[in-house]
């Protein structure tokens, strides 16, 4: 008998790879999604699967899927920062609420249940590179406080229902990750810089530049959480590259990759924009096996080559 996952979130990027991820395990796979910033797009090609099954269905109110299930990972959330400052109580409502109901099916169903917190929990580090026992700096009224306190509560009742009802609980804190299914249009640098370029328009480097980032492609991010997954790991394990880089010597980057000829504009910084983001990644490297191995020039060569696929194919139907 195959193992089923459920994956919420699942018609997203980090989900989409997911359900690809575990269909290729060998997994029988339910996704869920309500569309919200995802696309069928990003599952068709999966949609005819015998063992993939997809659930229209918003995570914030009661989730029900009959029979077994083994696992579930909870990746259902607006996730780039452009999305949760449109969309603020849905993502305080995903991350609460979804959380919650997720846990109580993973509770009744006796399954596993890996929950996709990120970096943001840290905040505007003060802590660098960031560790899993740094407690973070977040403003909880500034405009990211909608994500980052959601994905703070999400690890708190997650751990709840760990202690208290004894589920078995994984806790996978995400760093910036990047790579094909991008959306365009989601504000996140990476997409918004191709995008620009496909465009021929400037490039909207925010602040001086100077802020850093630490990308990891999604296929190593989905190894790292199939593995934690497995993992007997209960507490949160930083998942992500360290190689860190500027957000102008990104752009640069991504100019050079590309051939383009745009140039850099600066745009004011937004409010709360961590200055400096990298994990560290020692706890992963232990548990689980774990680092990255996909230099970031090749998956910036991969993802370009997607990007232009995308932008020539126009967005199917999408039916509800
Ligand atoms: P995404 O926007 O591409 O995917 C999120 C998916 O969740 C979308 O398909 C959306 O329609 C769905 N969704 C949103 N609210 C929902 C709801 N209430 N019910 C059902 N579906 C809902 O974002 P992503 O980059 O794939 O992020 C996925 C998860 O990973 C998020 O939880 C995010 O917080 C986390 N994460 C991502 C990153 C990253 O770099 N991509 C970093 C840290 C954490
Ligand atoms: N950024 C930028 N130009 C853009 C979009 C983002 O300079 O058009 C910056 C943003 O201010 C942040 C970094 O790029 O410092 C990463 O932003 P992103 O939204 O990708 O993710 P974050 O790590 O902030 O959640």
């Amino acid at each position: 008998m195959k193992k089923k996952v459920l994956i919420t979130g699942a018609a997203g990027f980090l989900g989409s790879h997911l359900c690809d991820k575990f269909l290729t395990k060998g997994w029988q796979v339910i996704g869920m999604d309500n569309l919200l910033t995802g696309k069928i797009r990003n599952i068709e090609h999966l949609l005819s699967r015998p063992d993939f099954m997809f659930y229209h269905h918003d995570v914030s109110t009661y989730v029900h899927v009959p029979g077994h299930i083994d696992c579930i990972l909870h990746f259902a959330s607006p996730a780039s920062p452009v999305d949760y400052l449109k969309m603020p109580i849905q993502t305080l409502k995903a991350g609460a609420l979804g959380t919650h109901n997720l846990l109580g099916l993973a509770k009744t169903k006796k399954a596993k249940i890996l929950v996709a917190s990120t970096s943001e929990v840290y905040g505007d580090p003060l802590v660098h590179p960031q560790t899993e026992s740094y407690w973070g700096n977040v403003n909880p009224i500034g405009p990211r406080g909608v994500y980052d306190e959601a994905k703070r509560f999400m690890e708190s009742i997650t751990m709840a229902y760990h202690n208290f009802h004894g589920v078995e609980t994984r806790i996978v804190r995400i760093f910036n990750t990047y790579g094909p299914r991008m959306r365009l249009d989601d504000g996140r640098a990476l997409p918004t810089f191709m995008k620009q370029i496909l465009n021929n328009e400037d490039i909207t480097v925010y602040g001086d530049g100077l802020q850093t980032r630490s990308f990891c492609y999604v296929d190593d991010l989905v190894e790292g959480i199939y593995r934690l997954l497995l993992s007997d790991y209960h507490l949160p394990v930083n998942i992500g590259n360290p190689c860190e880089v500027s957000l102008l010597d990104f752009a640069r980057e991504i100019i050079n990759i590309t051939g383009s000829a745009s140039k850099i504009m600066y745009m004011p910084l937004p409010q709360d924009d961590p200055k400096q983001r990298k994990p560290d990644i020692t706890l992963a490297k232990k548990l689980l096996d774990w680092e990255p191995e996909t230099d970031r020039r090749d998956g910036l060569i991969k993802t370009w080559q997607s990007v232009q696929e995308d932008f020539l194919i126009p967005e199917i139907a999408i039916s509800k």
